[in-house]
């Protein structure tokens, strides 16, 4: 009996006011427990699994990762459960530059060393390199990242040091600049040198630009303005309508 019979032969059935709502409450249970079962299995789609920095980004992700910049709380509670060694540095600076958070990560391949940042950075950095970077690395360029080259994260001041401008998100260390990676094959691959082009390197550049996009809640590339030519921004601002990725 092909489905459409089995409807047609349902409609038939002289089925009681009762009988059709008892049958509709049947159905839609089983969707609820089929839908339960699925997110079950896919906790990164599940707004209320929580969150696992080696999850699969997925459409709860951006929510989940966003939560955390205003709970630092949570944000250390998500590095332990996602496996992630850390330490949590004293407090440091003072008015617009005050750092009530300060998170190093450790073991990750950053060059100069690990700066210290917000735990919402360092969360969706480490979502970022496990889930974009170096996957893309070794699927476009064939090669892990042995270094990643980047030029800062806390700087006490404006945006493009303009005096009239609202302070930066690097003033309180809630941002980080990367320019560039270096693979064990010894290649290097930078922003300013590969961004533009049709080879792999910038394939690869383009891809965790994109990948960027879920985990920050800005992203600013070559493809936002001059000032982002040699570098990717990434920061946790409040979000809004998105966020803004380009
Ligand atoms: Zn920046």
């Amino acid at each position: 009996m092909t489905f459409s019979q089995f409807l047609k032969r349902l409609r038939d059935a002289r089925l009681s006011r009762f009988d059709r709502a008892a049958f509709a409450l049947l159905i839609a249970f089983a969707v609820v427990l089929a839908g339960k079962g699925w997110l079950d299995a896919h906790p990164e789609h599940n707004p209320w699994a929580p969150l696992d920095l080696r999850d699969p980004m997925g459409w709860a992700t951006d929510r989940k990762i966003a939560a955390l910049r205003d709970d630092v709380a949570e944000c250390r509670a998500v590095l332990e459960r996602s496996d992630v060694e850390f330490a949590a540095l004293s407090p440091a600076g003072e008015g617009s530059c005050a750092r009530p958070d300060r998170t190093v990560v450790d073991g990750l391949p950053l060059s100069p060393a690990t700066p210290p940042t917000t735990c919402a950075v360092a969360a969706a950095f480490e979502m970022w390199l496990r889930r974009s970077v170096e996957p893309a690395a070794e699927t476009i360029l064939e090669s892990p990242i042995a270094r990643i080259e980047h030029y800062g994260a806390f700087s006490c001041r404006r945006m493009y040091d303009r005096d009239d401008a609202p302070w930066s998100e690097h003033a309180t260390g809630n941002a980080i600049d990367i320019a560039g990676f270096v693979l064990e094959d010894g290649r290097r691959v930078t922003v300013l040198g590969d961004w533009d082009g049709e080879g792999d390197e910038a394939r690869f550049l383009r891809e965790i630009r994109d990948g960027a996009c879920k985990p920050f809640g800005t992203v600013l590339s070559p493809d936002y303005n001059a000032a982002h030519r040699d570098h990717f921004h990434l920061d946790q601002a409040a979000r809004g309508f998105g966020g803004v990725c380009r």
